[in-house]
């Protein structure tokens, strides 16, 4: 049994009022939902502030990036130790990290790696762009991310993976949820493969891309979609609700 799950990835959204405000107005929605589990991850300079207000909230605290060494001469970065207090998970390999800040799979498996040392739960997005996808190319791209976006990562109970069709993030063109049900069907063989059997079952994959309260139900009411990785809609009150209750409410009947 697979505990449905949504994030909310604000991106590069909200000042620190901003978030503070959100997470007042969403605290109620998200809490009165019983069997679920819900994530938000601000921005960085966020998440000291968010992690105390969210003391004794079942509500769930992730970053959106690190890196992956632990300290050092690296101006700028984020290390995994410095979010190991503040939050449980953290996003690795978005296809916004992947397209403007040159990471490719081979930084987002060190990336995993160093997460899970230091005890954060990594969400790992993998996803085709519009020329892959209009090209046929979805399964051969997204098992490629998936293997070396995991090459040397040992199974950790925590993972979560994310499918995200690059030409469906932040373009209101979400993908069918068949058709998400049909490649997450075979990131989950492949992790089969990679790992066992067991792991596969029990891993969380989401869709994410373009999710809102009117077409959650296409996705999550899909035998192998666990949940969703909801940017643009995760920083509106009632279509984020709307999202978390109608996951919880057809992963759970
Ligand atoms: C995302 O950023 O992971 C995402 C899915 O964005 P949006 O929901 O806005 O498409």
């Amino acid at each position: 049994m697979r505990i449905p799950f949504v994030a909310g990835n604000w991106k590069m959204n909200t000042t620190l009022n901003e978030g503070i405000k959100l997470v007042a107005e969403m605290r109620p929605g998200i809490e009165s939902t019983q069997n679920i589990e819900v994530a938000l991850c601000p921005p960085f300079i966020s998440l000291t502030v968010i992690h105390n207000l969210l003391s004794g909230s079942k509500i769930k605290l992730g970053a959106q990036n690190l890196f992956y060494e632990e300290k050092g001469a690296f101006t700028g970065e984020i290390s995994p130790m410095m979010l190991a207090g503040l939050c449980e998970y953290v996003i690795l390999g978005h296809s916004e990290r992947r397209q403007y800040f040159g990471e490719t799979s081979e930084i987002v498996s060190r990336k995993v790696n160093s997460a899970i040392k230091a005890g954060l739960k990594p969400i790992l997005c993998i996803g085709e762009n519009l020329t892959e996808f209009e090209a046929g190319k979805t399964e051969e791209i997204v098992t490629g991310q998936l293997l070396k976006s995991l090459a040397g990562v040992d199974p950790s109970p925590g993972l979560v993976i994310a499918y995200e069709p690059v030409w469906a993030i932040g373009t209101g063109k979400a993908a069918t949820g068949e058709r998400a049900n049909e490649v997450i069907s075979l990131i989950r063989q492949t992790i089969t493969g990679l790992y066992d059997k067991n792991f596969a079952y029990g891993l969380r994959i989401l869709y994410g891309g373009s999710v809102t309260g009117d077409n959650i139900a296409e996705f999550v009411g899909q035998a192998e979609i666990d949940g969703a990785l909801v940017g643009g809609a995760s920083l509106k009150t009632d279509q984020f609700i709307s999202i978390v209750r109608k996951t919880a409410q057809l992963k759970n009947q």
